[in-house]
């Protein structure tokens, strides 16, 4: 039974971000030989709908309002629904991004459908659409499946392994003018904040910092240890509220939930409401000077130590490795 798929690419400085293409690859996967279709709003560049086929798509719906160019709930809710109305998909996937967490339940609700968040996992058993989504702060997992009507439903970046590229694959560009009326809220203007390196919620590997970094120039240790690596730099709370760092690096149960493929924690004691953020990282590497600190309760390695001594000769542990490359 083949079922369509409409996926919604997600798009940061014309750049497409990296869980649209793990959106399309759970598309096909559920699809059955049905069509995936990936439908992408505010920018005009050809290239994006090409680059939606090498990973995936059949066909890309190109939706087109100006308003679109910035992310309104009010203009991508009504610029989805005609999209949603034109292509009647069977299912409906989102990121769990800020955009697919705002938008999800308003469309969900509209049709009123099932909306099933933050999936890790999707897959057909029996001929259902089934769902695997984290629970209790990330102790458990749960299934779950919609009963009838449009599934929808966000996916945790991150987590569902995007298709090989292929530069071969092409398919049917369609361009849907959307009509969008009454904006009760209009973006007037937006200020970067300025911020280096990786995107946390994106980052294939992490270096974060807890308390035990003592100070704002504590991180500086991990943060070379970051470019070494490619890494993205993050926080606990504890960090956090000691004003070391911006509460846009907390991790956890109140900050970012992510799911790199490492994670190494400098510092971090391992409260629950930390790990409800990271435990679910591939692997966890965790640098603590308690040795009975919580963290190594997770962690796939442990160095017992103090994190001033063991980052920097990570560092040149790194470098070195390079060199020899
Ligand atoms: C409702 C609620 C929501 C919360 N949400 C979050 C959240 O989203 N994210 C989050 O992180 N927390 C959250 N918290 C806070 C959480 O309970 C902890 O207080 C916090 O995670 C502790 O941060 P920490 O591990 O950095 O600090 P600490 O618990 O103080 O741990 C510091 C660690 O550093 C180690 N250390 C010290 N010096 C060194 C050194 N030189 N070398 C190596 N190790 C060293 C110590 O042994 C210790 O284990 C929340 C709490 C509540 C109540």
């Amino acid at each position: 039974m083949g079922r369509t798929v409409l996926t919604f690419a997600e798009i940061r400085e014309n750049e497409l971000r990296n869980v649209s293409f793990e959106a399309l690859a759970a598309a096909k996967d559920i699809s059955d030989g049905g069509e995936v279709v990936a439908a992408v709003a505010g920018s005009d560049d050809d290239s994006l709908a090409e680059t939606l086929f090498h990973y995936g798509a059949d066909r890309v719906v190109k939706v087109e309002n100006e308003i679109l160019d910035h992310y309104t709930n009010d203009g991508y809710f009504q610029a989805y629904l005609q999209v949603i109305q034109t292509v009647k998909p069977d299912v409906v996937i989102l990121g769990h991004t800020a955009l697919g967490k705002d938008l999800s339940p308003r469309l969900a609700a509209r049709f009123n459908a099932g909306l099933i968040s933050d999936a890790t996992d999707i897959e057909v058993i029996d001929e259902e659409v089934v769902f695997t989504r984290p629970i209790y702060s990330g102790k458990a997992f749960e299934k779950k499946r919609v009963k009838e009507g449009t599934i929808f439903a966000t996916i945790r970046p991150n987590n569902i392994q995007a298709l090989d590229k292929d530069s071969s694959r092409t398919g049917e560009v369609l361009t849907e003018e959307v009509v969008i009326n009454d904006l009760r809220t209009v973006v007037k203007e937006v200020v970067r904040k300025a911020t280096s390196g990786v995107d946390l919620s994106e980052a294939k590997v992490i270096v974060a910092g807890g308390r035990g970094i003592k100070s704002a120039e504590g991180f500086k240790p991990l943060e070379e240890l970051a470019e070494e690596l490619g890494a993205a730099v993050g926080a606990s709370r504890g960090a956090c509220d000691a004003d070391y760092c911006d509460y846009s690096l907390q991790i956890g149960q109140t900050g970012k939930v992510v799911t790199p493929d490492l994670y190494i924690a400098c510092g971090i004691s391992g409260a629950i409401q930390h790990l409800a953020g990271m435990s679910n990282s591939k692997v966890i590497v965790a640098i603590n000077k308690d040795p009975e600190a919580n963290i190594f309760n997770v962690a796939d390695y442990g160095i017992v130590g103090d994190l001033f001594e063991v980052v920097p000769l990570l560092t040149e542990e790194i470098k070195s490795l390079k060199v020899g490359v």
